[in-house]
């Protein structure tokens, strides 16, 4: 697992190199450094963007009857819960599409684009890019 302050430090590197190149550094040198950055950089978003990929799921608006669940019905077992919140026409279900990583990590339960995606296609489509 790669220490995140190397990672800070690497992203602080690249910004310098890009941004102001050794004036030791030949034409070509240079341009075989933006590339690497630039390379290295494209495979590292694509890395990120695997992770957070949109999946179909179901929200459940469970309606008052059935919302105290099933620890107040204790004759009722989860099954017979979900069997009759299916059943109900008052307990509505939606579907929606959520973030399959960020759903793991419950950071965004059910809203897609999540803030990840969001953060980097914002930079992406900026436009610029050397602030
Ligand atoms: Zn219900
Ligand atoms: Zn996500």
């Amino acid at each position: 697992m790669p220490d995140p302050d190397d990672v800070a430090s690497t992203l602080a590197e690249w910004r310098q190199n890009l941004g102001r190149p050794s004036i030791l550094a030949t034409q070509s040198e240079r341009r075989a450094d933006a590339e690497r950055i630039a390379r290295k950089a494209v495979a590292a978003l694509e890395a990120v963007l695997k992770l957070h990929t949109p999946r179909q799921s179901v929200v459940r608006h469970i309606c008052k009857r059935h919302g105290a669940g099933i620890g107040t019905t204790r004759t009722m077992t989860a099954a017979e819960w979900r069997d009759e919140v299916d059943a109900c026409p008052d307990c509505i279900k939606q579907p929606t599409t959520i973030c399959a990583h960020c759903e793991n990590i419950r950071i965004c339960d059910d809203e897609w684009p999540c803030p990840t995606c969001v953060a980097i296609t914002t930079t992406l489509t900026r436009g610029g890019g050397d602030d």
